[in-house]
């Protein structure tokens, strides 16, 4: 399996927890230079790339005018092989949605859409800096179904500052009660730099503690669970057959190309990141420059490594000869202590021929991640 990642770098407004790169309108004027250079990009990648999995985020996709989403999608199909592509996803903001571009992304291929809610809790929408309420979201989560859209994602954002127990478990049920085919409930992170990081650090805003956070969380994977959804990795809850393939493919360790400003790959054992930058990402491609600096080459026994925790994120867990067939390590060589250590304090439990993280550890899993990297 491999997979294909657009980064469009735009978005309405910015919100107060997001560093992911992007420009607002009001910084830049058109966005053709950017899908004239996203081709050259495109037309660069190996000619017999033909990946499973697409996935346009960024940014906002859906803040891109319907002309100029439909020209990407037919720039996307120009260049790459699209024909063993089996899930085709575009990250969408509710108070960017219309039925015009909608219609364009169905008409380009686009299967699957990842619905940026966050909260149904109009003070937390605040408190994010997001650009709708709850009534936005939910008027576009309907405006995806009726375009035809039958697989959904809706995003939500766990720990926000002020928000009760039953606030969360109100999200949950709310989320759950639109039946999308799947849920994300990541945590919210205090990037350096973002304007919530400033508030948090001078007391305007207090995260919820460790123990309040770590109560919410299992009370919405149980009711998640109760629901039908099935929680198939940390942060992720799916109706059966709806895990999202292309995140699989990152957490399985496969292969893929990210294109865009900030973009980053993973291919034939390197890595690299294109520059954060709209000018400097256009100029160097202009110039047949290649947009990232670096690349990195992970050694067989990094990569193991890293395949390691990533399959440990999912709930599956870690097949000890599947890994050996794919990494050609045994995983007790390459952690064999810090496994049993952790068998031992219930972080990992295993079963048959499968290690996977706990039920405790399900909250505290980085640290688990960090003693075996
Ligand atoms: S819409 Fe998404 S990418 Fe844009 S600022 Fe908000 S969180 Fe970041």
């Amino acid at each position: 399996m491999t997979g294909l990642y657009i980064h469009v770098p735009l978005c309405e407004k910015r919100c107060r927890y997001c560093d992911f790169y992007k420009l607002t309108p009001g910084e830049i004027d058109s966005m053709d230079l950017y899908l004239q250079c996203l081709e050259i990009e495109l037309r660069r990648l190996p000619s017999d790339f033909a990946p499973n999995t697409v996935f346009i985020g960024g940014g906002t996709p859906t803040a891109l005018s319907p002309s100029e989403y439909r020209k990407m999608l037919e720039a996307i199909d120009r260049r790459i092989n699209l024909s063993q592509v089996v899930e085709f996803t575009s990250e969408a903001n509710p108070g960017t949605l219309t039925p015009d571009k909608l219609k364009a992304m169905r008409d380009g291929g686009v299967n699957r859409v990842s619905i940026g809610v966050q909260s149904f809790n109009n003070r937390a929408l605040q408190l994010l800096g997001r650009i709708h309420d709850a009534k936005t979201a939910i008027a576009g989560y309907h405006m995806l179904r009726d375009a035809g859209f039958d697989n959904v994602n809706i995003d939500l954002i766990q720990s926000i500052p002020g928000m009760k127990p039953a606030d969360v478990l109100a999200d949950a049920e709310k989320a759950a009660g639109l039946e999308p085919d799947h849920i994300s409930y990541y945590n919210l992170i205090y990037e350096p730099g973002t304007p919530l990081t400033k508030a948090k650090d001078e007391g305007r805003v207090v995260p919820p503690g460790d123990d309040e956070e770590a109560d919410n969380y299992f009370m919405v994977k149980e009711y998640l669970e109760h629901a039908g959804y099935g929680h198939y990795e940390i942060s992720n809850f799916s109706k059966e057959d709806r895990e999202c393939r292309h995140n699989v493919l990152y957490w399985q360790g496969g292969e893929y190309f990210g294109c865009g400003p900030s973009g980053a790959s993973h291919w034939h054992g390197r890595r690299f990141s294109n520059i954060p930058d709209l000018n400097t990402y256009t100029n160097r491609l202009l110039k047949d420059q290649r947009p990232f600096d670096e690349v990195e080459h992970l050694s067989k026994e990094d990569k193991a490594r890293e395949t390691l925790v990533m399959w440990l994120r999912m709930t599956a867990g870690v097949d000890l000869d599947g890994f050996k067939k794919v990494t050609g390590f045994e995983v007790y060589d390459l952690c064999g202590a810090g496994i049993e250590s952790m068998l031992e304090e219930n972080l990992l439990q295993r079963q048959d021929n499968r290690i996977s993280l706990s039920r405790e550890a399900l909250f505290i899993s980085n640290a688990v991640f960090s003693e075996l990297l």
